[in-house]
């Protein structure tokens, strides 16, 4: 019932005050915030709870599948402004296991207009599907969402917005971590990327963490052949 959050807010503005008198009006002349954080839309991963951070303490994007796309103009606009504007020095991509748009790309599933936004996280895995094709089926869904978010610290380091940052030689690292529902617990993908020059060696060497096994079956999902001549 919308009251009970308006009656809510109010208790939490009042609890606030008393705890630090001049938290709200600090936060009104200017948000200083050191993170960024692109995380996925799902109601149980709220980025600032997580990382025991206060409003003015990062800044958050958040769609479904926390997928970062070249032609995202609300994502990238969102990295401009963190980066340029505000000069965040850490973006953290942050996947989570149990993701139901992961989940949905890998088993194929119809979930609705989202289908066509998910075909991103479906194309990462066939990208790696020699990786992922070998685990049982839960573990697939684990690994595919560790992978997903190692695409997409590779998305935003290759981004203009990115790029131009190292070139003019300001401090900017990419980092991928993927959230357990289960435990509460963050973990690094070990994907931290913070100049030109080492982007590609870290995200293989990320990738390679994977077993690499081919089988006979491959995948059934229909797809463009690998252009391996
Ligand atoms: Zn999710």
């Amino acid at each position: 019932m919308p009251h009970r959050l308006l009656g809510n807010n109010q208790a939490w503005a009042r609890a606030t005050k008393a705890r630090d008198p001049g938290f709200f009006t600090r936060l009104a002349q200017q948000q200083t915030p050191r993170y960024m954080w692109i995380g996925c839309a799902d109601s149980r991963v709220p980025a600032n709870e997580i990382v025991g951070l206060d409003p003015g303490e990062v800044f958050v994007h958040r769609n479904v599948a926390n997928v970062v796309v070249h032609s995202d103009l609300n994502a990238l606009s969102t990295v401009q402004f963190a980066v340029e504007h505000l000069k965040v020095e850490h973006i953290f991509v942050v996947g989570h296991y149990g993701c139901a748009g992961v989940r949905a790309a890998m088993r194929g599933l119809r979930v609705g207009l989202a289908d066509n936004w998910l075909r991103h996280v479906h194309d990462v895995r066939l990208r790696h599907r020699k990786r992922l094709d070998h685990l049982p089926p839960e573990q697939q869904e684990d690994i595919l969402c560790e992978m997903n978010v190692i695409e997409q610290v590779g998305n935003v380091a290759l981004s203009t917005v990115i790029q131009d940052a190292w070139a003019r030689g300001q401090p900017v690292a990419v980092h991928g971590w993927v959230y357990g529902l289960r435990d509460g617990l963050l973990k690094d993908l070990q994907v931290t990327m913070d100049r030109t020059e080492t982007v590609v060696e870290t995200f293989s060497a990320a990738i390679k963490r994977y077993r690499r096994v081919a089988t006979a079956t491959g995948t059934e999902a229909l797809t463009l052949p690998d252009d391996d001549d």
